[in-house]
């Protein structure tokens, strides 16, 4: 029931315009790859004085058509997966998206890594590593460092592993936008930018498409477009499911809170408009579940794990007095390296990392239930449709015409001082990595030499992130809850955060939660202690944890219970029609642990 659509955002040419380095770039582009190129030219502009704020000035002048931004906040409201898939780099494009209020929207943004080094340089990394090995994509379109088209089947296999069907639309305007579009299949969508580069290769290679081509020239037809063209995906799925809604709820009236003119409906389609039906979907998620990494995911310190297994420990405690953690684990990484550490033999002591079973079936169970809560919650509304008014949108008159669809999600975020190349490792081994949203760690990746870099989440060097001891210098991951709350608060359901910890650092989130939250403190770990020790400054319930089992046990009992609370909230009957019991069924636990039993069946803190 969500969609994914991709877009393209802006050009690199942008930056190199405006900062007058054109000449220099058109004089080396014929030496070297564009992202290599560009990573050259940010070095440049540092050494003539360019700071990482000119930059960020420049993209924030960069053009954007204010239909565009509006039309990315309407699908994004509409319950859309919203992606990026691009060969800029992360600081251009989040640079952009925070600054027009976009970077919520957006589930995925997959890119050149780029990021401001030590010195304050902008370094842009390849997002495929072409000086190793080819991504394998033959297609003349794809440049070395970026197939997109590999993105999109990987994205196409994620999707495949969820149970409702997904629709794909795809816009873009490129030369390596081809290459994805060939990806689409039959019921996807590909919206070419009308006399750009893809558009031309798309209208001499029909043949080739699968998809349904509607294109697109400018900001206006980009908001019209994929607005009518969600909306009757959304109709043609909502007949699939029931005949009823055909007669309850025309488009038209959400196409008026889209502020869309009625009368605008493209040629491109094959049918009129008002032949569609649509329910709006409220996909936002009700549940948000952050872990912390190290000993609570994983069953060790992932650092210590990979320094005592490659046998460096005596190195790291003769350094560790003298520098911050972080800047010793990018420090251990140089060590290791320059002993001929390769990065294979970092990720294969990382997939032997002791991991609980259950703890895996637990965050895959967790990343289920949502799903599994969205169908259950189509029915409860179909037959109860005057339950809309749950929905405060503030207007009745909408409220009346649509069907509203309560989506229960679970969506799964980490918080982490590890590092991004840990984590990913780990999670992909163990087919985990495609339910978590978000991972907020420090940035860890393989530089040109084949080496491990790993750089802080907060530039310390730069200045204080601003939170007491207990926070290291690198991460505050207080900080990083206010920023998931001030995120979460923009959206119109109710939402609790459970989060999950064991150690120091986790004492902060803890006291940004509130009162409707849930902790849930590893039991004798230093987190446990700090909040035994500070209860009255806890305002969130708490529910501790010993080993994997319980995490399992606890977690998806709690999960069930906010469910079923949040259902009784809104609607008296869906208590019967939809209890506690038959979902941890489906999530195959056992059918004795009954609703009744549950609130005594946690071990509730003393
Ligand atoms: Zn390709
Ligand atoms: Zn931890
Ligand atoms: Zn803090």
């Amino acid at each position: 029931m969500s969609f994914s659509f991709l877009r393209l955002l802006l050009r690199d040419n942008w930056v190199v315009d405006e900062l007058g380095a054109t000449e220099l770039f058109n004089q080396l582009l014929p030496t070297m790859p564009w992202n290599s190129l560009m990573d050259q030219m940010m070095k440049e502009l540092h050494s003539k004085g360019t700071k990482i704020e000119d930059i960020a000035a420049v993209l924030k002048r960069s053009p954007i058509h204010p239909r565009i931004v509006e039309a990315i906040k309407s699908a994004h409201a509409l319950g859309c997966d919203l992606k990026i898939v691009s060969d800029a780099n992360t600081f251009f494009i989040e640079t952009i998206l925070e600054h027009h209020g976009l970077k919520e929207c957006f589930l995925e943004i997959n890119t050149n890594p780029g990021f401001v080094d030590r010195q304050g340089r902008l370094r842009i990394f390849p997002h495929h590593d072409f000086t190793k090995s080819s991504h394998g994509c033959q297609h003349p379109s794809c440049p070395p460092n970026m197939c997109k088209g590999i993105v999109i089947e990987r994205i196409q296999a994620s999707l495949s592993m969820e149970d409702p069907k997904k629709t794909i639309i795809y816009l873009g305007d490129g030369l390596g936008d081809f290459c994805p579009s060939l990806k689409l299949g039959d019921g996807d969508y590909v919206m070419p930018r009308k006399d750009f580069p893809v558009w031309d290769l798309i209208c001499k290679n029909r043949s080739l498409i699968k998809a349904q081509i509607c294109e697109w020239s400018n900001g206006e037809e980009f908001k019209t477009v994929l607005l009518h063209l969600i909306s009757r995906i959304i109709s043609v799925e909502g007949n699939n499911t029931s005949a009823n809604i055909d007669q309850l709820y025309s488009v038209d009236c959400k196409l008026e809170t889209m502020s869309l003119p009625a009368a605008t409906a493209p040629e491109t389609f094959p049918q009129a408009l008002h032949d569609y039906y649509c329910r709006l979907a409220l996909t936002t998620s009700d549940i948000v579940v952050i872990f912390d990494f190290d000993k609570t995911i994983i069953d060790c310190d992932s650092d210590n794990w990979v320094v005592d297994e490659l046998g460096a420990t005596e190195l790291f405690n003769q350094l560790l007095p003298t520098m911050p953690w972080n800047s010793l684990m990018d420090r251990m990484m140089k060590e290791l390296h320059s002993q001929g550490t390769t990065i294979e033999d970092i990720a294969a002591v990382l997939k032997r990392t002791p991991i609980h079973l259950q703890i895996i079936e637990a965050i895959k169970s967790a990343h289920a239930l949502g799903y599994a809560c969205i169908f259950s919650f189509i029915f409860v509304y179909m037959e109860h449709s005057s339950a809309c008014h749950v929905f405060s949108l503030g207007n009745d008159k909408i409220l009346k015409v649509l069907v509203l669809i309560l989506s229960f999600r679970c969506d799964l975020k980490i918080v982490s001082d590890a590092n991004t190349f840990f984590i990913d490792t780990i999670l992909e081994h163990h087919g985990l990595q495609e339910c978590f949203s978000e991972i907020n760690t420090n940035p860890g990746f393989v530089d040109e030499q084949g080496r491990l870099r790993i750089f802080p989440h907060h530039d310390f060097t730069k200045s204080s992130h601003g939170c007491g001891p207990s926070c290291p210098p690198n991460m505050c991951k207080g900080i990083v809850i206010e920023k998931i709350q001030a995120s979460l608060s923009m959206e119109d359901q109710k939402k609790t955060i459970i989060y999950l910890g064991d150690g120091l650092g986790d004492f902060c989130p803890t006291l940004k939660l509130g009162d409707g939250d849930y902790v849930m403190p590893r039991k004798d770990f230093p987190v446990w202690d700090l909040i035994c020790k500070n209860r009255s400054l806890i305002k969130a319930q708490i529910y501790e944890w010993r080993d994997g089992e319980e995490f399992k046990s606890v977690l998806l009992r709690l999960i069930s219970r906010i469910i079923s609370i949040d259902g009784n909230n809104t609607n008296a009957n869906i208590g019967q029609l939809y209890s506690v019991d038959c979902k941890l069924n489906t999530m195959a636990l056992p059918a004795t642990t009954g609703h009744e039993a549950f609130p005594q069946a946690l071990p509730v803190l003393h």
